[in-house]
């Protein structure tokens, strides 16, 4: 009985329609939830981001629901399961698992066509897929992972060699080829690092996700966003691999996460510049985040402009990289930072993150204008 009320009040998706079309084609899974496609030859239906090869455009018809595809006789695909409400609970779990597996084989090659079989997915969609839970490529990952190991095992006191070949990789070149760009010290300032820090954290749901906040005495140390608290969790504590690290819920930690979640959540103007910081970094690297912290609330700048800024103008793609180092990303506001063309450019914690940060703060500054004007009014 719903479903008829269903195929009655909604409107059938137009079969000429080129979002939807193009959607197919791009694997747009930002469309999973809005249709399902039947093909017609096969008599099967799937998502957008369905890793099958993608259908001829006159096979192709839209449904905005998977039950409206099987009334007219498409069965689901077993490869996209477009029916199965655990679907997106299913992708995450195997990339979950494909991080375990990474971590625990980091002595061998690990291709992405070994990963994706692993997965149980093309190794195109895999690393798609990859991206969009993770937030880097699974070369990425495997990188960071094999990094941290060689970080970890060099701060536990293990010669740089050692500390390499634990890493799964044969070669000093690995790491001293540049050096600073990966550890942002040489690796012998690495292994003398203090083993002194003394962090908390704790996790809370925002509206973008798991908000992870660690600090210790002096100040905020680490500030990330992700769908995964293991994930969250287990990269705080390869970032920090020496320091003795608890979760907790009270502590000054409290009123630090307070401000950030109504920098958050809030509709008014909350400026995060005056949270006190504990952070480690090259002396080009304080300077980019400092300038970061002198961009204003509700505006952007590019990667070139904090470049001149900081007297570097050749300098765009270093201060690129600085702002993908940055540990305190909403409190050094690197989402902020934009191409000089105007487009986004990447966030660590996904574009649509970025994105729904930077209208928030223009929503919120627009409202406190709009709100003084007001006050001015009554006033004057
Ligand atoms: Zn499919």
């Amino acid at each position: 009985m719903t479903s008829r009320t269903e195929t009655e009040l909604v409107p059938v998706l137009d079969s000429t329609n080129v979002d939807l079309w193009r959607a197919i084609k791009r694997r747009d899974y930002r469309y999973d939830e809005a249709f399902v496609f039947g093909v017609r030859s096969t008599g099967i239906y799937c998502r957008p981001s369905c890793p099958a090869r993608t259908p001829r455009r006159n096979q192709v018809a839209f449904f905005l629901t998977p039950r409206l595809a099987e009334r007219a006789g498409y069965r689901a695909c077993k490869r996209c399961l477009p029916n199965d409400k655990g679907f997106a609970t299913l992708q995450r779990t195997r990339i979950e698992e494909t991080c375990s597996f990474i971590n625990q084989n980091l002595d061998r090659r690990l291709g992405l066509a070994e990963l994706g079989k692993n997965a149980n997915l093309s190794p195109f969609y895999f690393q798609r897929l990859f991206k969009r839970i993770v937030g880097l490529t699974p070369r990425q990952y495997v990188e960071g992972v094999r990094l941290r190991c060689a970080k970890m095992s060099m701060s536990n006191g293990d010669s740089v060699r050692s500390a390499i070949y634990r890493a799964g990789r044969s070669s000093t070149s690995w790491l001293y080829t540049n050096p600073y760009a990966k550890l942002g010290m040489r690796p012998s300032a690495y292994r003398s690092k203090g083993k002194s820090m003394h962090i908390r954290y704790s996790i809370h749901n925002c509206r973008l996700g798991k908000l992870l906040v660690a600090g210790t005495d002096k100040g905020v140390c680490a500030v990330s966003l992700g769908d995964s608290e293991s994930i969250l969790e287990a990269s705080l504590r390869t970032e920090y691999s020496s320091a003795r690290i608890v979760r907790t819920d009270t502590s000054k930690l409290g009123s630090w996460i307070s401000e950030i979640l109504a920098y958050l959540e809030g509709r008014e103007v909350v400026p995060l510049d005056a949270l006190p910081l504990d952070i480690r970094a090259t002396s080009f690297e304080y300077k980019v985040w400092r300038e970061l912290q002198a961009i204003p609330y509700g505006s952007t700048c590019s990667y070139s402009d904090i470049a001149r800024r900081i007297s570097r103008p050749k300098s765009a793609r270093a201060v690129a990289n600085a702002c993908a180092k940055n540990p305190v990303p909403l409190v050094v506001p690197c989402h902020r930072v934009v191409r000089s063309d105007g487009s986004l450019g990447g966030y660590g914690f996904g574009v649509e993150r970025k994105t729904s940060l930077i209208q928030r703060e223009e929503e919120n500054l627009k409202r406190a204008k709009a709100g003084k004007a007001n006050e001015d009014r009554v006033f004057s």
